[in-house]
Protein backbone atom coordinates (compact mmCIF):
# COMPACT_ATOMS: atom_id res chain seq x y z
CA UNK A 1 0.00 0.00 0.00
CA UNK A 2 1.12 3.20 -0.52
CA UNK A 3 1.76 5.91 1.53
CA UNK A 4 1.06 9.37 0.87
CA UNK A 5 2.82 12.30 2.99
CA UNK A 6 2.49 16.14 2.18
CA UNK A 7 5.48 18.11 3.50
CA UNK A 8 3.65 21.43 4.47
CA UNK A 9 4.19 24.41 6.56
CA UNK A 10 2.28 27.45 6.40
CA UNK A 11 5.08 30.30 6.69
CA UNK A 12 7.20 30.02 3.35
CA UNK A 13 10.76 29.15 3.32
CA UNK A 14 11.01 26.95 6.64
CA UNK A 15 12.81 24.34 4.63
CA UNK A 16 9.81 22.28 3.16
CA UNK A 17 11.21 21.17 -0.29
CA UNK A 18 14.67 20.69 1.43
CA UNK A 19 12.85 18.10 3.59
CA UNK A 20 11.11 16.73 0.70
CA UNK A 21 14.16 16.11 -1.23
CA UNK A 22 16.47 14.84 1.35
CA UNK A 23 13.72 12.31 2.95
CA UNK A 24 12.68 11.22 -0.65
CA UNK A 25 16.06 10.41 -1.71
CA UNK A 26 17.02 8.69 2.37
CA UNK A 27 13.57 6.46 1.59
CA UNK A 28 14.84 5.33 -2.46
CA UNK A 29 18.20 5.10 -0.84
CA UNK A 30 16.33 3.10 1.83
CA UNK A 31 15.08 0.92 -1.34
CA UNK A 32 11.60 2.21 -0.99
CA UNK A 33 10.07 2.99 -4.34
CA UNK A 34 9.84 6.50 -3.84
CA UNK A 35 7.85 9.35 -5.81
CA UNK A 36 8.87 13.43 -5.21
CA UNK A 37 5.66 15.19 -6.40
CA UNK A 38 6.36 19.28 -6.62
CA UNK A 39 2.71 20.73 -6.08
CA UNK A 40 3.95 24.23 -5.26
CA UNK A 41 3.17 25.03 -8.31
CA UNK A 42 3.59 28.86 -8.24
CA UNK A 43 6.95 28.98 -6.76
CA UNK A 44 8.42 25.43 -7.81
CA UNK A 45 11.91 24.55 -6.47
CA UNK A 46 12.69 20.92 -6.46
CA UNK A 47 13.40 20.76 -10.37
CA UNK A 48 16.27 23.89 -9.08
CA UNK A 49 17.61 22.28 -6.49
CA UNK A 50 17.65 18.68 -8.61
CA UNK A 51 19.26 20.45 -11.77
CA UNK A 52 15.74 19.68 -13.25
CA UNK A 53 15.22 22.95 -14.39
CA UNK A 54 15.08 22.34 -17.88
CA UNK A 55 12.70 19.03 -18.35
CA UNK A 56 10.68 19.40 -21.21
CA UNK A 57 7.41 18.40 -19.39
CA UNK A 58 6.05 19.54 -16.06
CA UNK A 59 3.55 19.06 -13.76
CA UNK A 60 2.13 22.29 -14.76
CA UNK A 61 1.11 20.26 -18.63
CA UNK A 62 -0.22 17.86 -16.46
CA UNK A 63 -2.42 19.81 -14.73
CA UNK A 64 -3.29 21.49 -17.33
CA UNK A 65 -4.50 18.62 -19.19
CA UNK A 66 -1.64 18.48 -21.83
CA UNK A 67 0.61 15.81 -20.93
CA UNK A 68 0.18 12.39 -18.90
CA UNK A 69 1.92 11.87 -15.36
CA UNK A 70 4.31 9.88 -16.81
CA UNK A 71 5.72 12.26 -19.37
CA UNK A 72 6.41 14.15 -16.57
CA UNK A 73 8.30 11.84 -14.25
CA UNK A 74 12.07 11.66 -14.11
CA UNK A 75 14.73 9.35 -12.33
CA UNK A 76 16.63 10.93 -9.89
CA UNK A 77 19.31 10.93 -6.98
CA UNK A 78 19.36 7.00 -5.84
CA UNK A 79 16.41 6.18 -7.99
CA UNK A 80 13.58 8.71 -6.85
CA UNK A 81 11.21 9.15 -9.34
CA UNK A 82 10.75 13.08 -9.20
CA UNK A 83 7.82 15.10 -10.84
CA UNK A 84 9.29 18.19 -11.08
CA UNK A 85 6.46 22.10 -11.32
CA UNK A 86 7.47 24.68 -14.29
CA UNK A 87 8.57 27.89 -13.87
CA UNK A 88 6.85 29.79 -15.72
CA UNK A 89 3.63 31.99 -14.55
CA UNK A 90 1.95 31.03 -17.93
CA UNK A 91 2.28 27.54 -17.06
CA UNK A 92 0.85 28.53 -13.17
CA UNK A 93 -1.92 30.02 -14.32
CA UNK A 94 -2.73 26.88 -17.02
CA UNK A 95 -2.35 24.41 -14.13
CA UNK A 96 -5.59 23.29 -12.53
CA UNK A 97 -4.44 22.42 -9.09
CA UNK A 98 -7.71 20.11 -8.63
CA UNK A 99 -6.59 17.47 -10.82
CA UNK A 100 -3.95 16.64 -8.16
CA UNK A 101 -6.51 14.09 -6.86
CA UNK A 102 -6.25 12.02 -10.83
CA UNK A 103 -2.29 12.57 -10.54
CA UNK A 104 -2.85 11.06 -7.57
CA UNK A 105 -4.96 8.05 -8.87
CA UNK A 106 -2.05 7.21 -11.06
CA UNK A 107 0.73 7.20 -8.65
CA UNK A 108 -0.56 5.26 -5.74
CA UNK A 109 -0.73 2.48 -8.11
CA UNK A 110 3.53 2.23 -8.17
CA UNK A 111 5.10 3.90 -5.70
CA UNK A 112 5.48 2.51 -1.96
CA UNK A 113 5.61 6.19 -0.76
CA UNK A 114 4.76 9.82 -2.38
CA UNK A 115 6.11 12.88 -1.09
CA UNK A 116 4.13 16.02 -2.34
CA UNK A 117 6.30 19.65 -1.18
CA UNK A 118 3.20 21.87 -0.91
CA UNK A 119 3.05 25.80 -1.49
CA UNK A 120 3.25 28.30 1.90
CA UNK A 121 0.24 30.01 3.01
CA UNK A 122 -3.36 28.77 2.25
CA UNK A 123 -4.59 29.17 -0.89
CA UNK A 124 -6.57 26.87 -3.15
CA UNK A 125 -3.45 25.26 -5.12
CA UNK A 126 -1.95 25.27 -1.15
CA UNK A 127 -5.39 23.44 0.09
CA UNK A 128 -5.43 20.47 -1.85
CA UNK A 129 -2.20 18.59 -1.35
CA UNK A 130 -3.28 18.82 2.47
CA UNK A 131 -6.68 16.87 1.52
CA UNK A 132 -5.11 14.34 -0.28
CA UNK A 133 -2.56 13.17 1.93
CA UNK A 134 -2.73 10.29 4.16
CA UNK A 135 -0.31 12.36 6.71
CA UNK A 136 0.80 15.59 7.00
CA UNK A 137 4.20 16.64 8.46
CA UNK A 138 4.72 19.91 9.12
CA UNK A 139 7.86 21.66 8.59
CA UNK A 140 8.23 24.66 11.17
CA UNK A 141 11.31 26.82 12.06
CA UNK A 142 11.77 27.64 15.93
CA UNK A 143 10.16 31.03 15.78
CA UNK A 144 6.87 32.44 16.86
CA UNK A 145 5.25 33.42 13.38
CA UNK A 146 6.78 29.68 12.24
CA UNK A 147 5.03 28.01 14.68
CA UNK A 148 1.51 30.20 14.32
CA UNK A 149 1.78 29.74 10.54
CA UNK A 150 2.09 25.79 11.19
CA UNK A 151 -0.82 25.93 13.93
CA UNK A 152 -2.87 27.89 11.14
CA UNK A 153 -1.98 24.92 8.55
CA UNK A 154 -2.79 22.21 10.90
CA UNK A 155 -6.33 23.37 11.29
CA UNK A 156 -6.88 23.54 7.78
CA UNK A 157 -5.82 20.23 7.35
CA UNK A 158 -8.40 19.10 9.71
CA UNK A 159 -11.22 20.98 8.14
CA UNK A 160 -10.49 19.57 4.58
CA UNK A 161 -10.67 15.93 6.34
CA UNK A 162 -6.87 15.46 6.17
CA UNK A 163 -4.41 14.42 9.28
CA UNK A 164 -1.18 15.93 10.76
CA UNK A 165 1.59 13.36 11.43
CA UNK A 166 3.80 15.27 13.10
CA UNK A 167 6.10 18.66 13.01
CA UNK A 168 9.80 18.58 11.73
CA UNK A 169 11.55 21.27 13.48
CA UNK A 170 14.17 22.43 11.39
CA UNK A 171 17.11 24.73 11.26
CA UNK A 172 17.36 24.09 15.18
CA UNK A 173 20.11 25.34 17.11
CA UNK A 174 21.63 22.25 19.34
CA UNK A 175 21.68 23.48 22.52
CA UNK A 176 18.21 24.20 22.65
CA UNK A 177 16.49 20.96 21.25
CA UNK A 178 14.94 20.25 24.27
CA UNK A 179 13.21 23.36 25.23
CA UNK A 180 12.04 23.97 21.67
CA UNK A 181 10.68 20.57 21.66
CA UNK A 182 8.28 21.05 24.71
CA UNK A 183 7.04 23.93 23.02
CA UNK A 184 6.68 22.96 20.05
CA UNK A 185 4.24 20.16 21.07
CA UNK A 186 2.68 22.18 23.62
CA UNK A 187 1.19 25.29 21.11
CA UNK A 188 1.01 22.67 18.10
CA UNK A 189 -0.71 19.81 19.60
CA UNK A 190 1.01 17.44 17.48
CA UNK A 191 4.31 14.92 18.12
CA UNK A 192 7.98 16.29 16.86
CA UNK A 193 9.00 13.93 14.79
CA UNK A 194 12.16 15.06 13.65
CA UNK A 195 14.58 18.05 14.61
CA UNK A 196 17.08 19.06 12.14
CA UNK A 197 20.08 21.15 13.20
CA UNK A 198 20.81 24.71 11.05
CA UNK A 199 23.85 23.06 8.95
CA UNK A 200 25.55 25.55 6.62
CA UNK A 201 25.92 21.94 3.79
CA UNK A 202 22.33 22.19 3.57
CA UNK A 203 23.03 25.76 0.93
CA UNK A 204 26.55 24.06 -0.44
CA UNK A 205 24.35 21.06 -1.55
CA UNK A 206 21.58 22.69 -2.70
CA UNK A 207 24.22 25.33 -4.65
CA UNK A 208 25.72 21.98 -5.73
CA UNK A 209 22.04 20.59 -7.52
CA UNK A 210 22.91 17.46 -4.94
CA UNK A 211 21.17 16.31 -2.23
CA UNK A 212 22.66 17.02 1.57
CA UNK A 213 22.13 13.23 2.38
CA UNK A 214 24.23 12.18 -0.85
CA UNK A 215 26.68 15.17 -0.76
CA UNK A 216 27.15 15.31 2.80
CA UNK A 217 26.16 11.93 3.89
CA UNK A 218 27.44 12.58 7.50
CA UNK A 219 26.35 16.35 7.96
CA UNK A 220 24.03 16.88 11.05
CA UNK A 221 21.19 17.83 8.56
CA UNK A 222 21.91 14.92 6.64
CA UNK A 223 21.92 12.24 9.87
CA UNK A 224 18.86 14.10 11.40
CA UNK A 225 16.97 13.08 7.95
CA UNK A 226 18.15 9.69 7.74
CA UNK A 227 16.48 8.91 10.99
CA UNK A 228 13.02 10.53 10.17
CA UNK A 229 13.48 8.54 6.75
CA UNK A 230 14.25 5.53 8.70
CA UNK A 231 11.33 5.92 11.03
CA UNK A 232 8.97 6.48 8.51
CA UNK A 233 10.22 3.35 6.26
CA UNK A 234 10.08 1.39 9.75
CA UNK A 235 13.90 0.61 9.22
CA UNK A 236 16.19 0.43 12.18
P1 LIG B 1 10.65 26.06 1.60
O1 LIG B 1 10.51 24.96 0.59
O2 LIG B 1 9.88 25.80 2.84
O3 LIG B 1 10.38 27.40 1.02
P2 LIG B 1 13.52 25.57 1.37
O4 LIG B 1 13.66 24.10 1.54
O5 LIG B 1 13.58 26.11 -0.01
O6 LIG B 1 12.18 26.08 2.09
O7 LIG B 1 14.62 26.25 2.28
C1 LIG B 1 14.75 27.67 2.37
C2 LIG B 1 16.21 28.01 2.56
O8 LIG B 1 16.67 27.55 3.81
C3 LIG B 1 17.13 27.38 1.50
O9 LIG B 1 18.12 28.31 1.15
C4 LIG B 1 17.76 26.20 2.23
O10 LIG B 1 19.04 25.85 1.73
C5 LIG B 1 17.83 26.73 3.65
N1 LIG B 1 17.77 25.66 4.67
C6 LIG B 1 16.81 24.71 4.79
N2 LIG B 1 17.08 23.90 5.83
C7 LIG B 1 18.24 24.34 6.38
C8 LIG B 1 19.05 23.90 7.50
N3 LIG B 1 18.71 22.85 8.26
N4 LIG B 1 20.18 24.60 7.77
C9 LIG B 1 20.53 25.66 7.01
N5 LIG B 1 19.83 26.13 5.96
C10 LIG B 1 18.68 25.46 5.65
MG1 LIG C 1 9.76 25.08 -1.36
Amino acid sequence: MVKVYTIASGKGGTGKTTVSVNLGTMLAQLGKETCLMDADIGMANVGLILGMQDVPVTLHEVLAGTAVVSDATYSGPAGLKVIPSGISLQGFQQADPEKIRDVMGELVKKFEFLLIDAPAGISRDGVVPLAVADEVILVVNPELSSIVDALKTKILTEVVGGHVLGCIINRVDQEKTDVITKKMEKVLGVPVIGIIPEDSNTRRASSAKVPIVIKYPSSPASLAIKRIAADLAGVE
